[in-house]
Order: structure tokens, then sequence, then C-alpha cells
């Protein structure tokens, strides 16, 4: 006991901490180790909670934008991801990608209401992977209003929570009541679900799993599959 007081004693600052063990996935896209996690969670924890706000996020590709008519083309559906990058890069040419397959189209209509009515209360953000220089002439092409919709790009989804988090910390600078993300391949947020629940205890993140009707024809969302994340915060 004696060697403890003397331990005690030497003790001139301390930091109690929420208990380490709520905080069960060091490592994720959010943290190498545990104190990246913290980190975030003590910028969120300083930041206001905008109650009956909601921030949308949206993916672009197969959820505002349906790929279904590229894919049909044999070059496409050969060079999917980084070899599809370099093709479009390199031989297929960004401007010609964009004149045949964006210009002439629209995005799909009931989720670009969504993203372009932005009020106080009502906040959205275009959240894609892919070439940041691509993603932007994709939006432009389709009229969305880059002055009301910010677009983020990530190199690669499954980044797209870190920066989801980075982005309300950096730039939204409060907490929203509620988050819905519009995604054709949610699998990124899910993963990565306990530590969102962890760093945004008092927000509920519903999923919304866009499956849009492939035909250009027919460019408009199929099903929305949803999951709700309840908040787990209590006062
Ligand atoms: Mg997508």
């Amino acid at each position: 006991m004696r060697l403890l007081k003397w331990l005690n004693d030497r003790i001139v600052e301390s930091h109690t901490h929420i208990p380490l063990d709520a905080f069960l996935i060091p490592v994720s896209v959010f943290s190498q180790n545990i104190w990246d996690l913290l980190s975030l969670w003590s910028d969120l924890s300083k930041l206001e909670v905008h109650s009956e706000t909601t921030f949308n996020i949206v993916d672009f590709d197969d959820t505002l934008f349906s790929r279904y008519e590229q894919l049909q083309r044999n070059e496409f559906q050969d060079n999917r991801g980084e070899e599809g990058n370099k093709f479009l890069r390199e031989e297929f040419g960004f401007r010609k990608f964009i004149e045949e397959f964006y210009s002439r189209s629209r995005a799909v209509k009931r989720i670009l209401w969504v993203v372009e009515w932005q009020t106080e209360k009502h906040r959205s953000l275009i959240l894609t992977a892919g070439m940041q220089d691509l993603q932007e002439l994709k939006v432009q092409s389709l009229d969305i209003s880059r002055e009301t919709v910010p677009v983020v790009t990530v190199d690669s989804s499954h980044k797209k929570p870190l920066k989801m988090i980075q982005y309300i910390i950096k730039t939204l600078g409060f907490v929203p009541w509620k988050i819905i993300i519009y995604e054709d391949r949610p699998e990124c947020f899910q993963w990565e679900m306990s530590a969102l629940r962890q760093l945004l205890p008092r927000t509920e993140i519903v999923i919304d799993k866009v499956v849009l009707n492939p035909a250009w024809s027919l460019r408009q969302i199929k099903s929305i599959h949803q999951s709700i994340y309840q908040v787990s915060w209590k006062k």
C-alpha cells in the first residue's frame, strides 16, 4: 500500500477517459491504435448535437446513377476497379466516357431530391469512391447543383466511414441527430458499425441499401433495404 501511495503522489495530472472496453475495435479504418479512435471520439464529444437535423450521405454510382448501360459493354465489364480506372484514364478517355454515358443522362430523381434539398435541418453530402477528377465530372454532367451539394471522393470505399466522421468534425461542425446513408453497397459502413456506434452514440444511423432498376430507360429505385441502428446513448 505504501508503494501505491508513493506512486499516486507522483501523479501530477490525470484524465479519465471512457472505459477502454467500450472501444472494441481498436484496429479498423478509424485507427491504427486505440488513440486514433479516442481522438476522434474526443473531437466529436466537443460538438453539439443538433436535434432534428438529418445528415444524408449519398453514394454516386449505382445509387444516384445506374451503371447498367456501361456494363453492357465488354471493355467495361472486363476492366473493373483499379484496372477500370486505368483503362478509363489512359485508353478510353474521361471526356469520351462522360459524353457517352453521363451527359445525356439523369440522376435517380428521388434520391436527387433528397440530396439537393439542403436546409438547416437537412444536410447532404455525396460521398463517392474513385478518382476525384472523374467523379467531379460525372456529378457536373448530371447537373447536380455543386453550389449546394458537396462532393467528397475517397480512393477506396472502405474509407467512407472515416471520411464521414472527419466531415462531421471539420465541416459540419455539429453532430447530427440522424444520419441516413444511401448506398448500393453499404457493407463498407456496416463493417464499421460497431466503431460508428461508439463514435456517434447519440445519433441514429439508418442505412438505405438502394437497388436501382437496371435499364437506362427506367432509371429509378427498384427497392430500398433499410437498416436502423438506434441510439445507444442514454442521458
Ligand atoms: Mg455505389
